[in-house]
């Protein structure tokens, strides 16, 4: 069934909030010592959608591919990793402090919400003359606020027994360095050939001066990351162009920016985006288009999500060109996640800091070269967030208003629920032996506390999109009642017609 087409209203952000915290989906961590902000850990149905989602992920984009290699690198590492990445030095944000109450506050984000515009890349002097000109003050008591300062988002700790210089290290902000220093290694040992990629799931951490809007900007989250190398002179040699050149996306380039649209969505196919170079070279119009085809696999809305290219101010320091697709949030088009072209930025600092060679003896060209890499880059906890109010519904039932998560099936947090009617009568029994059966394929939910109405409504809020019903007929003859979240539309099936109507919509990906 397709999903309702409600507009996003400003209270559907608090609603799927509330529904995470009170089914214990996702929650504030170490919420009995009042806990720190931007911590959060999943309960039993979060976990769930999380590793269902990147294990949809790992299918799509490593085991169903010739050309990707995975891994799995530390997250505490040397600080010549960072130094040579460029975090240590400038991984920083613009952080300004109240007079009175103290708190600190992200500068940018405080012009942003004040005056409604983007003020990504702008020199901090920029920053702080508009914080002048606007006289913005802070949001809570209006106090007076700090000049700006630099702050640097890595969280530094020590290893070994003496904490001093010699003993420093990271937590490491991103997955993507690890894929870097571990590039000859994974080359080696997976013998892939240019064009090929590496691909890293892991935890990132950042000590975010102002965590907000629950997991879309946490301290400690997940990434899903790829670096995809490829020939520096065959950035417009694709082969799997083709494929994807058909997508069609709303797309915010640098000239709509530039007029001052930056909140139209302007639809085109990935092919007609390469063909009137919007979009730099092939690979990069490749990866924008399969990372748009795989998260509508997962359930997204095509209509809310679109391609945002840099402008020329934003772009990072390695970065020639980096789009991001940005979901339209109840707050606005934000970024969802990123794919950038980082030339060799990366691989020639390694190699210049480590004194290793990064290069590459590329077959074909017989030429030994630094590889360029597009990398898509994808936060889990912010996708996860964002699969929730897309998929947020409600519905009408017997004058009470009912929750309905559309999560896709593939990424719900449970592929089936089994309810027998009632305890007694043998038909508990049943429904145990039924469930144990299908938990040998399939996610399962056993209940059978409370009303089946209350049970339909437990599970149709986390997302389940099929409830069995064992019944007195189910002893007799078999059958069972198999009701669809969508419509709650009830069946009567045969017990082994079960696991193909839950495979019908489901894609298992283990
Ligand atoms: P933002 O501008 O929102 O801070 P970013 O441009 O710094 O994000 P990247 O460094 O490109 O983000 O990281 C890649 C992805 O990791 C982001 O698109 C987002 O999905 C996720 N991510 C980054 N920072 C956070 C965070 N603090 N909390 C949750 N997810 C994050």
């Amino acid at each position: 069934m397709a999903k309702p087409k409600d507009k996003i209203e400003d209270s559907l952000y608090t609603k799927v909030v509330n529904l995470c915290v009170r089914r214990g989906m996702i929650f504030p961590s170490c919420d009995i010592y009042a806990g720190t902000g931007g911590f959060f850990d999943y309960g039993p149905a979060g976990v769930e959608i999380k590793r269902r989602v990147e294990a949809s992920w790992w299918n799509y984009f490593v085991r169903q591919r010739e050309d990707m290699a995975g891994m799995e690198g530390c997250i505490v590492n040397p600080p010549g990793v960072w130094k040579a990445s460029g975090h240590v030095e400038s991984f920083n944000d613009p952080l300004v402090e109240c007079s009175k109450c103290k708190k600190r506050f992200r500068a940018d984000h405080l012009v942003e919400g004040a005056l409604k515009i983007s003020v990504d890349g702008l020199p901090l002097s920029k920053v702080q003359e508009l914080m002048k000109q606007h006289k913005i003050v802070c949001p809570d008591d209006k106090g007076e606020l700090s000049e700006i300062k630099s702050f640097n988002l890595m969280f530094k700790t020590h290893i070994g027994a003496v904490a001093d210089e010699t003993s420093e290290a990271y937590l490491r902000p991103e997955t993507a360095q690890l894929i870097f220093t571990d590039f000859k290694t994974v080359q080696m040992a997976s013998r892939k050939q240019l064009p090929f990629g590496i691909a890293q799931v892991g935890k990132s951490f950042r000590n975010e001066i102002a965590p907000r809007n629950f997991v879309f900007r946490c301290r400690e989250f997940s990434q899903m990351e790829i670096e995809y190398f490829i020939h520096p002179k065959k950035l417009d040699d694709c082969p799997l162009f083709d494929g994807v050149k058909n997508v069609l996306i709303g797309m915010c380039t640098q000239a709509m920016q530039a007029k001052g649209e930056n909140d139209k969505a302007e639809v085109i196919s990935i092919g007609d985006a390469y063909a009137k170079k919007v979009i730099g070279t092939r690979w990069h119009a490749y990866w924008l288009g399969a990372v748009i085809e795989w998260l509508a696999s997962v359930g997204l809305r095509k209509e809310n999500l679109r391609l945002r290219q840099h402008t020329k101010d934003e772009l990072s320091h390695y970065s020639s060109e980096t789009w991001d697709v940005e979901y339209k949030y109840s707050w606005g088009w934000k970024e969802l996640m990123g794919i950038a072209n980082r030339g060799n930025f990366d691989l020639s600092q390694h190699s210049k800091f480590s004194g290793k060679d990064m290069s590459l003896f590329d077959e074909e060209t017989k030429e030994k070269v630094i590889p360029f890499v597009i990398e898509p880059s994808f936060g889990l906890d912010r996708l996860i967030f964002t699969l929730l109010l897309d998929a947020y519904s409600e519905r009408v039932e017997k004058e009470e208003t009912r929750i309905v998560l559309q999560l896709d099936a593939s990424v719900a947090p449970a592929d089936v629920a089994v309810f027998p009617l009632m305890k007694k009568d043998g038909l508990a029994e049943k429904a145990d032996s039924v469930a144990k059966e299908l938990r040998k394929s399939f996610v399962v939910i056993y209940d059978e506390a409370g009303s089946i109405g209350k049970r339909y409504a437990r599970v149709d809020e986390i997302g389940v999109k099929w409830a069995v019903t064992i019944d007195y007929d189910t002893l007799e003859d078999g059958t069972v009642t198999i009701r669809d979240r969508d419509t709650s539309q009830q069946e009567r099936i045969k017990l082994d017609e079960i696991p193909v109507r839950i495979r019908k919509s489901t894609r298992s990906f283990g």
